[in-house]
């Protein structure tokens, strides 16, 4: 299968081609139609199976307005909330690459840094935010974060949450987002604890697993 199959605008695509992918991964080829469908996925996958290219293509697609405004400040549309700082720069960058070609700002934020520089980044205003858990839910209490207009939430690397000791604040954030909203859940390994959080923030899942 190739990228042209799947139904992507062109503004992706020219920018897939940029980056030299022809073939979507397998994990790809499976979540990328559901994701633009609206759907809930709960993705079983490792990092290096391109599990970042799953969500972040097609959220960009859904999150594409070419037709709106995109300056000034206006609310987050999607958050991605990942355990380290290196997932989330990584991330970041897979955003930035993919959507080279379109209008959306996105914004990185972790702990260990000064906040500064991501505050005033986050009152500039941004369409999607990735984040680390425990700078996030910081910035969130002194109101410079709000998710009330979040429209597609992505758990990214769930067991590590668990491993990490995050998975309290990761319910604090979670408890933050509006009920109607897409949820892409991902996790190498599925302990019961985050089966039972998976079947609690998910509503119909399709189940991805490479
Ligand atoms: P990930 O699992 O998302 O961390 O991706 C692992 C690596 O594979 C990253 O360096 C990506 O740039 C690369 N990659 C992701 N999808 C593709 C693809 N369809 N074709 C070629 N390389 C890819």
């Amino acid at each position: 299968m190739l990228f042209s199959e799947l139904n992507l605008i062109a503004p992706i695509l020219k920018a897939l081609e940029t980056e030299g992918y022809t073939q979507p991964t397998p994990i790809q080829e499976q979540s990328i139609p559901s994701i633009l469908q609206k759907r809930d996925l709960l993705g079983c996958a490792q990092t290096g199976t391109g599990k970042t290219a799953a969500f972040a293509i097609p959220m960009l697609q859904l999150l594409h307005q070419p037709h709106l405004n995109t300056k000034g400040p206006k609310p987050i549309k999607a958050l991605i909330l990942t355990p380290t700082r290196e997932l989330a720069i990584q991330i970041e960058e897979s955003f930035k690459a993919y959507g080279r070609n379109l209008s959306l700002r996105h914004l990185v934020i972790f702990g260990g840094v000064g906040q500064k520089a991501q505050t005033d980044a986050l009152q500039r205003g941004v369409d999607i935010l990735v984040a680390t858990p425990g700078r996030l839910l910081d910035l969130m209490n002194q109101g410079f974060v709000n998710l009330r207009d979040i429209e597609i939430f992505v758990l990214d690397e769930a067991d590590r949450m668990l491993d990490m000791g995050f998975i309290h604040d990761v319910k604090k954030v979670i408890a933050k987002l509006p009920a109607k909203r897409q949820t892409l859940f991902f996790s190498a390994t599925m302990p019961t604890e985050i089966q039972k959080l998976s079947s609690t923030i998910l509503t119909n899942p399709v189940k991805v697993e490479v």
